[in-house]
């Protein structure tokens, strides 16, 4: 310690609040009271020496003498720095040695306090203590240090430059955060080695306090930006939320699960859905899992549980729409009736299942349709054709990515109503490969035994199907599942005549588009030959499709030129079709007048309806070659050969040589090769064509024919009786020969070719030589007891 400048005297006394000067320390602070700025204009006019003591208590003014710690520091005022505005003073102060005021004159003016100058005492202490105890506090210190954020690590370097007892000590406790009171203590020390002992407690205790202040706020810090970084990502989402329309995910599942309680269903189904919502709780925002699971959610809503319309009761109100829709279709309309005169007296029976089948273009689609007006049940279609996947059908399992249901459970939710009249178009042309078969689908959603607990995959709930009328609709029987044939009521529905064509264009399809291109009946006439030649000249067709068209585009005519004025209305008379619709499409049926041999009418039944066949056949000299040509699908190559076979059994018998099957080659021809042919009808004709050509007799131009034959010339039934006779009467043929199975049909026939064609049913070709092929008297090689009696019998019917 060096040699003391002051021993005792009277000097300005400056109280300080939280603040302590220790020897040797530069202290820079704020004097803003009137009495201690005039404590420190005493000491600038004196020697600048000032005696700086911390005040007890903080709050105190004008601390009386008890308020103040009487062991404090004299300093020297090194810098006083006035502020241009109001009384405040910085001042910088170098503190010099420890000193007790003896007394404080606590003068308003500047406090004034007389001290004596306190020295450090000896001790008997070993220097390595000392030494020692200097290390501890120096580690300590530098700890504080490196825990402190707002210290300056350098300070370090001020400690070791001058590792003597009280500067270390005395520089530690003024830089370290220490309470008043500790701080006091340290200056009130006399022994350096109790005062480092003292500075090496407080500060463990201080570096206790730093760690535990600062896992806690590492803690909270993590807690807070944790916090922070869920704030800041909802509200994100809230905004990519608001962004695409959601109204946040919260808000969903309630409006979800409201929404699901108030659904009518049963305890499964709920259960069932809002275990899938829980689930869609779950899930991250945006995560795939989650759309699948609202996009099942949403469909399941969709869904009319519960809904069902009213069914019509009023029969004769049902009979009129049916009949002011559709011209004869009799057999479906009362079929309806009839199920609406059982659903009035049993409410319990369910739904209908119907099948439509008949050429296109018959009315099928539209009466189902009309079916629907007549009933009261909302109308959905369903189009079934070229499905082959049993998941169309029923559905797909939710777990992939844009799964939905079915078509069936679709054409619910389309429909509003749980008891829809269903049309399921084409069923006939189901197809089933490795993706499963959809027939077996379609039969759980159609067999009324199985139906109330229709499974979709994508809904896995049971839903009642069996409210639901389906109507099916085929062109043809042959390629419908038999199980699902089984459970459908079939109703044919055939090809009109041109009759019933030309009362279905009046009655309807005229009006139908004259509403439809605005037009008045005034406006635009049509004569009945006009129709008929329509009918005859731009169709050939079963139903009547082809035949709307042409309607529609003769009043597309009639409306163009309305509107521009070039006429007022139009009237279509026969021979004028031409400048309207072009050129006619369709010549009409050659009537053959000659009778020619190896050429015999054939009837075949397509998908326009009956039409005339040709076959030829040429025998000429060879080596026994049969040529088959004509487009023929594999049944008529074979039925055309089985011709051949039983005319070499018969040969000797019809006057035949035997070996032509060896001398002669044969060509089987049929004409209009383009068009693809096939089937076993045409057998019977290819047996009279050959033995035709191979006898030499002509045949009857007048007679047709259509039949199969077996090896021992056996005529089997055949399909499509009624169009096929129609191409007949069309062709101007006057005879028709038919299978004797085929007889029955020939009250399906209509009245009017019933009426104008004789018919001939027969069971063997034997029997029918005689009215196909005209034999001269004497040249007659034919014996057919049975042919004119057949003939007899069919007179009848002529
Ligand atoms: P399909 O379903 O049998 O192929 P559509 O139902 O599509 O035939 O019928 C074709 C058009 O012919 C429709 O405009 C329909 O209204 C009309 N049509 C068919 N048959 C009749 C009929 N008997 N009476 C009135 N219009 C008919």
């Amino acid at each position: 310690m060096s040699k003391p400048e002051i021993e005792i005297v009277k000097m300005p006394l400056l109280a300080l609040r939280g603040l302590s000067v220790f020897p040797g320390m530069l202290l820079t602070f704020d004097v803003e009271r009137p009495s201690s700025i005039g404590a420190l204009d005493m000491a600038a006019k004196s020697d600048q020496l000032i005696f700086l003591a911390t005040q007890k208590n903080l709050t105190a003014d004008m601390p009386e003498e008890d308020d103040i710690y009487h062991i404090g520091t004299i300093c020297r005022i090194r810098q006083q720095l006035r502020q241009p505005k109001g009384n405040v003073c910085r001042v910088m102060v170098e503190g010099i040695c420890r000193a007790e005021a003896v007394s404080i004159d606590t003068e308003p003016k500047g406090y004034l306090a007389e001290v004596s100058r306190l020295y450090d005492k000896d001790e008997r202490v070993s220097e390595a203590k000392i030494e020692a105890l200097i290390r501890n506090c120096i580690g300590l210190f530098e700890e504080y240090l490196r825990l402190n954020p707002e210290a300056v690590t350098e300070q370090i370097l001020n400690v070791l430059a001058n590792p003597e007892p009280s500067y270390v000590s005395d520089y530690i406790s003024q830089h370290v955060h220490f309470n008043i009171g500790d701080k006091q203590r340290l200056l009130e020390c006399l022994y350096p080695s109790r005062r480092l002992t003292l500075l090496s407690k407080l500060l463990t205790s201080e570096l206790n306090i730093m760690t535990l202040e600062k896992e806690l706020s590492e803690a909270t810090q993590e807690q807070m930006t944790q916090n922070q970084r869920e704030y800041y990502l909802r509200e994100e989402m809230k905004i990519i939320q608001a962004e695409l329309g959601d109204d946040g995910l919260v808000d969903d599942i309630a409006e979800y699960r409201e929404r699901i309680n108030a659904l009518p269903v049963n305890d499964e189904i709920r259960e069932k859905l809002l275990k899938e919502l829980s689930r869609l709780q779950k899930q991250p925002f945006g995560s795939s899992e989650a759309a699948v699971l609202r996009g099942y959610i949403d469909t399941c809503l969709e869904i009319p549980w519960g809904i069902y319309t009213e069914e019509t009761k009023d029969i004769e109100k049902a009979r009129k729409i049916l009949d002011e829709e559709h011209f004869g279709l009799e057999k479906v309309k009362e079929r309806v009736l009839q199920y609406l005169s059982v659903r009035r007296l049993t409410p319990d029976v369910k739904g209908g299942l119907l099948c439509l089948v008949g050429p296109p273009g018959t009315g099928k689609t539209s009466i189902a349709m009309s079916i629907a007006k007549a009933t009261g049940r909302k109308l959905v279609r369903v189009s079934l054709g070229g499905v082959h996947d049993e998941a169309e059908i029923r559905g797909h399992r939710k777990t992939y990515i844009g799964s939905m249901p079915g078509r069936i459970i679709n054409g619910i939710i389309q429909a509003k109503s749980c008891n829809p009249l269903m049309v399921l178009d084409e069923i006939d042309k189901l197809g089933s490969d490795y993706k499963g078969d959809p027939g077996a689908a379609l039969l759980e959603a159609l067999d009324p035994e199985q139906n109330s607990t229709f499974r979709d995959n994508f809904l896995e709930i049971p839903f009642d199907l069996s409210n639901v009328f389906f109507i099916t609709t085929a062109n043809s029987l042959d390629t419908i599942p038999i199980a699902l044939l089984d459970r459908m009521e079939v109703i044919e529905i055939s090809s009109y005549t041109d009759e019933e064509k030309l009362q279905i264009a009046k009655g309807h399809l005229i009006p139908k588009q004259r509403k439809k291109h605005g037009l008045k009946a005034n406006q635009l006439r049509i004569s009945d030959d006009a129709i008929k030649e329509i009918i005859r000249s731009y169709t050939r067709e079963s139903g009547v499709r082809l035949l709307e068209q042409e309607i529609a585009a003769v009043c597309r005519k009639a409306a163009g030129g309305i509107a521009e004025d070039k006429f007022k209305s139009l009237i279509l008379k026969q021979g004028k079709l031409e400048s309207i619709l072009g050129p006619a499409k369709y010549k009409p049926d050659q009537i053959r007048v000659t009778d020619e041999v190896g050429l015999v009418r054939g009837l075949a039944y397509t998908s326009v309806g009956g039409e005339v066949l040709d076959v030829e056949v040429a025998v000429v000299d060879g080596t026994g070659k049969l040529e088959l040509t004509g487009n023929l699908g594999d049944v008529m190559k074979e039925s055309a050969k089985a011709a051949v076979t039983y005319i070499r059994s018969r040969a000797h018998k019809l006057g035949i040589d035997p070996d032509f099957y060896k001398n002669k080659d044969i060509h089987i021809h049929f004409p209009e090769a383009a068009v693809p042919k096939d089937g076993p009808s045409a057998g019977i004709t290819v047996t009279i064509a050959l033995i035709s050509a191979l006898t030499g007799t002509p045949v009857r131009s007048d007679v047709a024919m259509t039949g199969e034959i077996t090896l021992r010339g056996r005529v089997l039934p055949i399909g499509g009786l009624r169009e096929k006779t129609m191409a007949a009467l069309r062709a101007g043929v006057k005879t028709v020969i038919i299978p004797a199975d085929n007889e029955s049909d020939l009250e399906e026939i209509d009245q009017m070719v019933r009426e104008k064609l004789r018919f001939v049913p027969t069971d063997h070709v034997d029997k029918v030589l005689d009215v196909a092929l005209r034999y001269d008297r004497e040249n007659s090689i034919c014996c057919t007891p049975e042919v004119p009696a057949q003939t007899e019998r069919c007179a009848v019917r002529q």
